[in-house]
This record gives C-alpha cells, structure tokens and sequence, in this order.
C-alpha cells in the first residue's frame, strides 16, 4: 500500500488515541487506543479491517505507548514503512491567542504551547507528552498541531471579551476561547456542501451535543460566537459539567459550605451536568428512565435541551438570521427526540421538522431533518475530528 495518509493523534494524561486516515477522502485504515498509561495495567486496542486487536500491558509513559502503536502497525497492520505518510497530525486543546491555524510542530511551538499549560492543566500536558514521543517514534515525518480553540479565533472582541477587570484580562489572558474548534469547523463546511451552497455564504449554528458540548454561530465557514470560553466549562449541559452558571457561585458555596477552589472546580467539571441530574451520564439510560417516569431523567431532558433552545435562539441573533442549524456528535446524532424538542421551538423562525427523516436520522447518517418548505434547514451530520485534523495537517506539509 502506498497510500498517502496522516497518523492522526489525539494524546491524553493517560492514553492515546490514533487513526491512520487518508486526508482527502477521510478513508481509515487502522486506528486504536492505548489506555491507562501509567497505571499498573494497561491495554492497547488496534482496529484494521474490522476486526480489533488486544494487547493487555503495562504502559509506563508515553514513549512507550508510541513503541506499541508502532508494533501494532508492524504486527497488525497496515504495515508504515509502505504507507506514504506525510504527517503526524497532533489534536492540542489550547492554543491561546497564540495559534489561529494548524500549525507545523517546531521547538518554538512546544514552547508556547508549554507556557499555555496554565489555561488547559487538564489536556495540554497530555497532547505535549504525546508530541514529543512521536517526535521519537517518527524523526522524519513532520509534526503537526491542529487546537481545539483556531477555529474560534476568528471571534469578534465583543464575542470573546469577558466584562471583567483589565487586570485580569490583560496579566491573566482571561477571554473567552472556545473548543471543539476541529468539529465545528469540519460541520460547518460539510453542511454547506449537503446543501449545495457556497460556504461563505451560508450562516450555521452548530450543536455539537455528545459528552462534551458546544454551540458555535458560524458565518460564511467563520466562528464568530460559541458557548466555551476560557475553559470548556462554559454554556451548554454536558455529561459531567452543568455549563453556564450564575458566577456568583462559588462564593456563596465558599460561605455557606467552606467549599474549595479545588472542591468546586472538580464538581463543576466531574460531578456536575447529566451526572449531577441523573447521577448517570448516558443519555440513552436517560431516555430509558424517561420512559419508565423517573422525574429526574425527565428534568435533566427538558434542561439539557432549554439550554440548547436558548444557544441556537441566540445565535441566530448574533449571526441576524440563520440557513442551517446542524446537530452532530454522540447525542445530536442519535437522539432524535432532543432534536425536536429544540426544533420545534424554533418554529417562529419558520423552521419545519419532517418528523420521518428526524426519527430515521441516526447512527452515523447525513441528512436534513426539515421539510422542503422549511424557511431554515435543519440536518445531522456526524462529525469526524479525524479526518479534519488529517486535512489540516496534510495542508500545512504540502502547502
Ligand atoms: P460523544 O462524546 O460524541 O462520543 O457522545 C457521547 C454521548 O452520546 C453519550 O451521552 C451517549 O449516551 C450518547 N449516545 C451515543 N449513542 C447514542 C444513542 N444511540 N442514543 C442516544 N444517545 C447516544
């Protein structure tokens, strides 16, 4: 096989996450995860052709993970050496200010991305791990960064600007980020596509709704607004964080609880969301639940999909007026029922549902979800950050 492909890295605190793909027509030939790095047992899963590969092991660090990536290559396949790879392409979750595009891997880069610990403590120590042992693993390929947060840079200042003292923003780097940029930006071209328009013309809300979640108002293939901020804890009901609150918060549980920065920032990113509702974070137990009465599972459905009704609301606002609202990622693509509720709150729009094609649009299928009358488009179009990351990084080798 000389196929050219991008090995496409998503590299955790403790695990790795990778896919050989085709940066043109997305084709996977091989992906897999290693897991539990660092604990006492380990595993490596390597999928090719169907069929997935296990490996129970002790993963120390990360060079280690990126030897058995390799060896899951050699012994699995495809076989490396006869692919024609043209780039490592690295997910970072935060680049700051500092980093609009993909951006080829040099010493400098790591540096800066180093300095950015401080605002992603939970992700860029990780995707930096995985970087440099992939360095290792693959001296002569380069190297490429693709963050969660470029896409967003092309936010106004009134979208990104918190109204918060000048201290703050200034010494601090306190504004408003985003993420999930690689989703957003993959959805929003490919609706545009589905739709047979031009992208600089077409004006979206995403909903990207699966663990994590996000909004962002997209207009003409830019982000010009989006429900994350400074930290992905921001806007939308996720499955473990509760989104936007009233920032008061903390200091009243300070008062009245003692609570912790520490205490508070892991219930608002670990306990918080669908958990803290329903005290599970799958939304298809939610439904199961629903079904069967449970009142808590019929709160966490109608929050969850308030606040989505309120983003896309709003961005249709900020963006004075709106072509396609798009639902992608785990629930999006799947839940047919959350989709309506959202949707036919948007009626005054002149938004209509083709309640058929909403209920038939799941497991992974394209498709527009309102009727041929329907002022706004509705669709479902499952994201794949893979293939975005293997696109970009390919661009910035052959550029
Ligand atoms: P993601 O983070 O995109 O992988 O999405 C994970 C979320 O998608 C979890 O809450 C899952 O329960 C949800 N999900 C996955 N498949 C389905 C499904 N068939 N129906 C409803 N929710 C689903």
């Amino acid at each position: 096989m000389s196929t050219r492909s991008v090995l496409v890295i998503n590299a955790g605190s403790s695990s790795v996450k990778y896919q050989l793909v085709h940066p043109d027509t997305g084709e996977s030939y091989a992906k897999g995860l290693i897991e539990r790095i660092g604990l006492p047992r380990g595993a490596v899963h390597h999928t090719v052709g169907g069929t997935t590969h296990q490996l129970t092991v002790v993963v120390p660090d990360h060079a280690a993970a990126m030897s058995l990536l390799t060896q899951a290559f050699a012994e699995h396949g495809p076989d490396l050496s006869e692919v024609d790879l043209v780039a490592v392409g690295h997910r970072v979750v935060h680049g700051g200010a500092d980093f609009a595009d993909p951006t080829l891997i040099t010493p400098a880069v790591l540096t800066t991305v180093e300095q950015l610990v401080p605002l992603a403590p939970l992700h860029n120590p990780g995707n930096l791990q995985g970087i440099v042992a992939a360095q290792e693993s693959f001296p002569d390929v380069p190297q490429v960064a693709i963050f969660d947060t470029a896409f967003h840079q092309t936010m106004p200042p009134e979208a990104s600007t918190y109204a918060v003292p000048a201290a703050w923003r200034n010494q601090y780097r306190v504004r408003r980020y985003g993420f999930h940029g690689t989703s957003h930006a993959y959805v929003s071209r490919r609706v545009a596509e589905l739709m047979g328009r031009p992208v600089e013309e077409v004006r979206t809300v995403v909903l990207h709704v699966g663990n994590g979640a996000s909004a962002t108002a997209v207009d003409g293939g830019r982000s010009v607004d989006t429900s994350m901020g400074l930290t992905p804890l921001e806007g939308l009901v996720m499955g473990t964080r509760g989104g936007d609150l009233d920032p008061g918060l903390p200091g009243h549980l300070a008062r009245v609880a003692g609570m912790t920065i520490e205490d508070y920032d892991r219930a608002l990113s670990k306990e918080s969301g669908l958990l803290g509702l329903t005290g599970s974070t799958d939304f298809r137990e939610l439904h199961a639940r629903r079904d069967a009465g449970d009142t808590d599972a019929e709160l966490a459905f109608g929050v969850v999909g308030h606040r989505l009704i309120r983003y896309a609301g709003a961005f249709a606002a900020v963006l004075g007026g709106v072509d396609a609202i798009v639902f992608t990622a785990g629930v999006g693509e799947n839940n047919p029922e959350l989709r309506a509720r959202v949707l036919d709150r948007l009626g005054f729009l002149g938004l209509r549902v083709d309640a058929g094609a909403n209920e038939a649009t799941v497991r992974g299928a394209e498709g527009r979800i309102t009727t041929e009358d329907s002022a706004v488009q509705a669709w479902v179009v499952p994201t794949n950050e893979e293939w975005e990351i293997a696109r970009q990084a390919a661009d910035v080798v052959e550029r």
